[in-house]
């Protein structure tokens, strides 16, 4: 196994071996070293390159399992991309037993707060549920430490920008920011200079 190479614990390594992980792709070989270092990453990949993995494997290898509240943030453009980070998180988290919390719109937020209540070590969401529970004060953002905007080209043409920068205003203790993009145009790029920290820059 490949992944043996990184400073990845025996619990990621055979929970990818599950997967059939064998062999990190490309993006993965550019952002994992970097993410276990906690440098801020801007990565410009498209769906199928492995990117979720990229981002995965290291916030499973960083998060602690022995905390309740939240340690990072993942926010996706929809639902559906919710749902598909979520269980590829918890697929990668499951030999650490890792508690991986879904946030989207669409339903009561009352039944959502309730789960949020309980133990979540990452949470993956939209940018407007997400507001809505920090604007609540139900999502305690104490312990997030990684903030990882997915989709970001996405996020702009859906007009959730906004959302994003608001986010970030609650993220008082946010330490490392990864950005990734399917497209890097000049207002990606601008997103980046102004929220991320001497970020390493990886277009594949
Ligand atoms: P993504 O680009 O994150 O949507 O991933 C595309 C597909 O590649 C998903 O079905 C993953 O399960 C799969 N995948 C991710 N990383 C690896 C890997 N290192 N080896 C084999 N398959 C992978």
């Amino acid at each position: 196994n490949k992944f043996e190479e990184y400073q990845l614990s025996n619990e990621i390594i055979e929970a990818l071996t599950m997967l059939g992980y064998t062999t990190p792709t490309q993006i993965q070989e550019r952002v994992i070293p970097y993410a276990l270092e906690n440098k801020d990453i801007v990565a410009k990949s498209k769906t199928g390159s492995g990117k979720t993995a990229a981002f995965a494997i290291p916030l499973c290898e960083m998060v602690v399992w022995d905390e309740k509240l939240a340690q990072a943030l993942v926010l996706e453009p929809t639902r559906e991309l919710t749902n598909q980070v979520k269980e590829e998180i918890f697929n990668i988290g499951r030999k650490k037993r890792l508690k991986v919390c879904a946030i989207f719109g669409g339903f009561p937020i009352d039944k959502q707060v309730i789960t949020l209540k309980q133990k979540a070590n990452i949470l993956v969401g939209t940018p407007g549920r997400v507001l809505d529970h920090l604007r609540r004060g139900t999502l305690k953002t104490d312990k997030i430490k990684y903030l990882i905007i997915d989709e970001a080209d996405l996020m702009m043409d859906m007009g959730f920008i906004d959302d994003v920068k608001q986010i970030i205003s609650y993220l008082n203790n946010r330490q490392v920011t990864m950005l990734f993009s399917a497209t890097m145009g000049e207002n990606i790029k601008n997103l980046a200079d102004h929220y991320l920290t001497n970020p390493i820059e990886i277009m594949i």
